[in-house]
């Protein structure tokens, strides 16, 4: 039995996690995530990124509580925010509890979601409030 990422292409599930950008070999804009037309800030062709590890930290910039939800998981009510990560790009993600805000430092942490067929743990990302 195995850890895989519910997004293996975005997503390392080690401890702690690992966010897959990309980063622009020509200008060295790093983005997330990886994008499939080239880079944003110089026009590069998407042949000229690098994979990228980004850590998964950083500030909150932007929060929302999410009352309904199109999908069954994760339950309502769950908390949305947009993250300026430390590497750089912003990314929107869940974040467990209720005590984020704008400005509160976060980190990312697995949790396991599904089982596939073989048994391996399907995990996917989520943040946390850290001191
Ligand atoms: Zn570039």
């Amino acid at each position: 039995m195995t850890t895989e990422a519910r997004h293996p292409h975005l997503l390392k599930p080690t401890n702690p996690p690992i966010i897959v950008g990309h980063r622009c070999i020509s200008c060295e804009q790093i983005a997330f995530p990886p994008d499939p037309y080239g880079c944003e800030k110089c026009g590069s062709p998407a042949s000229n990124f690098e994979s990228w590890d980004l850590e998964a930290r950083g500030s909150v910039r932007a929060v929302a509580m999410v009352y309904r939800h199109h999908r069954p998981t994760p339950p309502t009510p769950f908390t949305v925010a947009v993250i300026d990560l430390v590497g750089g790009p912003v990314v929107k993600a869940i974040v467990e509890g209720d005590d984020a805000a704008v400005g509160s430092s976060v980190e990312g942490f697995l949790v396991p979601e599904d089982q596939d067929d073989v048994g391996n743990v399907i995990v996917d990302l989520r943040f946390r409030v850290i001191q």
